[in-house]
């Protein structure tokens, strides 16, 4: 059978096979179509069904998680850990806690996973996780108990060298501290099983800056193939979590001027620019009080506030999308090109609905694609299991060298897979074709497993 055949034969028998799982059959489907050169190029893909297989995880788990909020009534949530794909070391991907998780979204999120670590060249596998728990508004104690019970489920199926979960959307340090907390009292061990830890019991230093500090790098290395840098350039960011804020710090650092953050409720405009204490306020509102966006226009005079919009609107040289999938739409990123940005650069997975992907991939934008763009986090989650297997810790300026040395290798190898298959300077198809290759590679060494 002919790649084309083949990919497309695939394709159509996930889409029958789950037909619900939109998110999943976008991310496949993303994967899928750029991957037409390298699979012709290799019968051995086709022979050995390394696509049929590629899509289909290792193992799914679903479980009950009960749990009791401070008046003593029992809820009841689902959760979820998907082992998509162990060919390049144990699973490796967060835990995501939002009202929205399904299987499908834990589905599409692990599959990207596998590309992602393949591509940061460390020995990672890639899974993915979470509850359709909704953290907002909870009490610490409820937020224990329910990562408690989250947890006694999810230890038996993982650990240092299986399975080593991470933090997402909804999971920051409070939630991985519970977590590794009932961990390490169920098993008796005190091991690397989760990453994003506290740095003073086996967290790594420039973990939780990792993601956001990883996606400006590779913003910079983008914009260093046309002569260009940050300095000066307007930034919009969506989202004001952990990804969020500490892209608009290594943005400040780097010269640039950030106008923009959001959450589920609206999208602020500082005309003015986040600086440091703006940045600090931030911090404070969304890491200790777990507060709503429309407080920083509250509190900042010359800001505007609207409800229920996202920043791709505003006037901008660079955007930054890192709150969730699916938040640039085609009319998103028709606004962006027509108001004059030159790069889009996704510290979010899968911000950008396709055919918003395939009007900026036929424009002049600058597209640093999210497994690509935001790998630093999981490239440092596995400097943080180097760390813990060799008991000793780095120093901040060692792991953000290493930082923005993976980034930069990640980059050139998207560059130079692009240009090996005969399409030059399409970053897309780069980091598809790299991140396959290896993990396929390594599954025709593993035999029919
Ligand atoms: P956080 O929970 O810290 O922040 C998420 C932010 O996005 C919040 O501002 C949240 O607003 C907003 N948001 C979430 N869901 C929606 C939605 N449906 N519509 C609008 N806004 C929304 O998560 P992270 O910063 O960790 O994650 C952000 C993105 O980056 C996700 O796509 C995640 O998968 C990705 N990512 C994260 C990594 C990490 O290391 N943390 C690594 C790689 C990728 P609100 O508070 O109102 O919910």
């Amino acid at each position: 059978m002919k790649a084309k055949e083949h990919i497309q034969s695939v394709l159509d028998h996930v889409v029958k096979r789950d037909p619900g799982e939109r998110e999943f059959h976008q991310a496949v489907q993303e994967v899928l179509e750029s991957l037409e050169p390298v699979i012709a190029a290799k019968p051995a893909y086709i022979e050995a069904n390394i696509l049929g297989r590629i899509v289909e995880p290792e193992r799914m788990i679903l479980f009950r998680v009960p749990w009791q909020d401070d008046k003593g009534n029992v809820h009841v949530n689902r959760g979820f850990r998907v082992q998509f794909n162990s060919s390049l070391g144990p699973y490796k991907g967060g835990i995501r806690f939002h009202p929205s998780v399904n299987l499908g979204i834990i589905k599409f999120l692990g599959f990207e996973q596998i590309f992602k670590n393949s591509l940061t060249t460390l020995p990672l596998g890639g899974g993915k996780g979470g509850a359709d728990f909704d953290p907002k508004y909870k009490s610490d104690a409820e937020i224990m108990r329910f990562c408690q019970s989250f947890m006694t489920e999810l230890s038996r199926h993982i650990g240092a060298d299986t399975d080593v979960p991470a933090g997402d959307i909804g999971v920051g340090a409070r939630e991985i501290g519970f977590m590794f907390g009932q961990y390490k009292r169920l098993r008796n061990e005190f091991t690397g099983v989760l990453t994003g830890k506290n740095i003073n019991w086996g967290g790594s230093l420039i973990r939780p800056e990792a993601t956001g500090y990883g996606a400006v790098y590779f913003a910079q290395e983008m914009l260093r193939t046309r002569g260009d840098s940050l300095e000066g350039k307007i930034c919009v960011v969506s989202g004001s979590g952990n990804v969020a804020q500490y892209t608009v710090e290594k943005i400040l650092q780097l010269g640039g001027k950030v106008v923009s953050l959001s959450d589920s409720n609206g999208t602020i405009y500082d005309p003015d620019g986040i600086d440091e204490e703006k940045l600090k306020f931030v911090i404070e509102l969304k890491r200790i009080r777990y507060g709503r966006i429309k407080e920083y226009a509250e509190k900042f005079k010359g800001v505007e506030y609207h409800e229920g919009t996202r920043p791709w609107g505003i006037k901008c040289d660079c955007a930054f999308p890192s709150a969730t999938q699916n938040e640039i739409s085609l009319a998103d990123a028709q606004a962006l090109c027509h108001n004059g940005c030159c790069l889009l650069c996704e510290g979010a997975n899968m911000p950008t609905e396709p055919d918003a992907v395939h009007f900026v991939h036929s424009s002049r934008v600058l597209y640093g694609l999210a497994k690509a763009a935001n790998a630093g986090g999981v490239a440092v989650s596995g400097l943080e299991m180097s760390q813990n297997s060799m008991r000793l810790k780095w120093s901040r300026e060692e792991v953000d060298q290493k930082l923005q040395q993976i980034m930069k290798a990640i980059h050139k190898q998207c560059v130079d897979a692009a240009e090996e298959f005969g399409a030059k300077g399409d970053l897309v198809a780069g980091a598809n074709i790299a991140g396959f290759r290896r993990v396929a590679d390594a599954m025709l060494d593993h035999g029919v497993v």
